[in-house]
């Protein structure tokens, strides 16, 4: 491609890739292969070193994962990414350069329910920590922040829905105590949302959600913007001081703005071996070629359902942040101005009973713990995704137990609402 601007719907389908050089494929080859032959013994040398750029073997590198890599790279703006098995794998993999015995993460109180275990049982085990932090108040959160703090972290648009972190607000904080700011931004994707822009450090995605977009396989993305200087301090010896593996290689002097992405690559999936594979990594690049469209419809049908739900009589609250009652609503135009995702909880009259018979009712819906599908999917968190968590928690988190989390679909706006209403006529009679 020539290097004039794109737009994000043609970079969605060409960045990345070109026709594969040995067949002229059109389209990304699934490279289906362990290993590659080197050319000799000196280059086989040359890239064990990281003199040269090349594939060795695919827990490192793959050509069809590479693609992939370059392409969300591109979408969000960032110097490089590293893609890897999960979600989870990838915020591991973004917290793990930073990291180390005795160091905590400052993040948001409203996370993935997965990623508030993560952050505030398993991380321990490591010797990190987490500090629960509601993002809304700023101070806290430079209140938080101490000399054993690596990251802050937070989700654009937040699990379990209705919540849009400020996160030029957030970033600022970071930014003064000299902190990289990690933004999840799953829920919003590139194309609602770029975290780099608002003054993300690195953003993680589980590419399990929208950006594959039909439910077929997990993965996970740490992308890096380029921009933060690990050598102002000596808090980041992983990318600042020599590394004793690569002969005292220092990442940051050496890679400058591809540090962070070659560590992850020669570092973290060497050591940590979270890979993402090939035929993942084929059925999310199908995926995102279609992102725009979806998300287009994802957020219209989201407004549609939100604004019916908000109107009957049998619901309590929608908290939807496209909708005007929503105090978060203020935050689209700033942060994801194409619009607020499809992800949002509502409270039915009739509490966690009403929440129950609602779920065993519906037709069109699947009662699922995954959300991004072009399927409609609903789910009572505080039952499921949110259930090893106290009820202080779940309510701080948005997933009290008399909500439901809705993640709308692609279908027909008015088949989504009609299975909506006579399932809530069921619930609440
Ligand atoms: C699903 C999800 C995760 C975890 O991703 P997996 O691919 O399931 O490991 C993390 N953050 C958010 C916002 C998610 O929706």
């Amino acid at each position: 491609m020539s290097d004039s601007p794109k737009g994000f719907e043609t970079l969605q389908i060409h960045a990345g890739a070109s026709p594969d050089p040995a067949t002229g494929a059109r389209q990304t080859p699934i490279y289906q292969t362990t290993a590659y032959e080197f050319r000799d013994a000196d280059h086989a040398a040359a890239l064990f070193n990281l003199q040269e750029v090349g594939y060795i073997y695919s827990r490192l590198t793959n050509p069809t994962v590479a693609v992939l890599q370059e392409r969300i790279a591109t979408l969000e703006g960032g110097a490089g990414a590293v893609c890897c098995s999960s979600g989870h794998a990838a915020q591991i993999m973004a917290l793990f350069p930073l990291m180390g015995p005795g160091k905590n993460v400052v993040v948001s109180t409203r996370l993935y329910g997965g990623t508030v275990t993560q952050m505030s049982q398993t991380i321990k085990r490591f010797g990190w920590s987490a500090k629960f932090v509601d993002f809304d108040d700023v101070d806290a959160i430079r209140a938080a922040v101490d000399d054993d703090t690596r990251a802050i972290f937070c989700e654009s648009i937040a699990n379990p829905g209705g919540y849009i972190t400020d996160l030029d607000a957030v970033a600022e904080v970071a930014d003064s105590v000299g902190l990289p700011l990690i933004v999840d931004n799953t829920t919003a994707t590139p194309y609602l949302c770029n975290p780099i822009k608002h003054g993300a450090t690195l953003v993680v995605h589980s590419t399990t959600k929208f950006l594959t977009g039909n439910g077929t396989v997990t993965g996970g993305c740490v992308v890096d913007s380029g921009k933060f200087d690990w050598s102002a301090s000596d808090k980041f010896p992983s990318l600042s001081a020599p590394e004793p593996a690569y002969h005292g290689l220092k990442f940051h002097e050496a890679l400058g703005p591809m540090a962070f992405t070659f560590h992850g690559i020669a570092v973290g999936l060497r050591d940590l071996g979270m890979t993402m594979n090939p035929q993942a990594a084929h059925y999310t690049l199908m995926g995102i070629e279609t992102l725009s469209l979806r998300m287009d419809r994802h957020c219209e049908n989201a407004m549609k359902v939100a604004k019916w739900l908000e109107a009957d009589d049998r619901i309590d609250h929608v908290t939807y942040a496209g909708l005007e009652s929503s105090p978060y609503n203020h935050r689209v135009a700033k942060i994801c101005p194409r619009g607020a995702s499809s992800l949002f909880t509502f409270a039915v009259k009739g509490g966690y009973d009403a929440c129950v018979k609602l779920i065993d009712s519906l037709e069109l819906f699947s009662h699922v713990a995954n959300l991004g599908d072009t399927r409609s999917l609903i789910i009572h968190s505080a039952s499921t995704t949110h259930r090893q968590l106290s009820e202080e928690q779940q309510r701080a988190a948005g997933a009290a137990p008399e909500v439901v989390r809705v993640s709308i679909g692609i279908e027909n706006a008015d088949d989504i609402i009609a299975d909506l209403d006579q399932a809530l006529t069921k619930a609440t009679a």
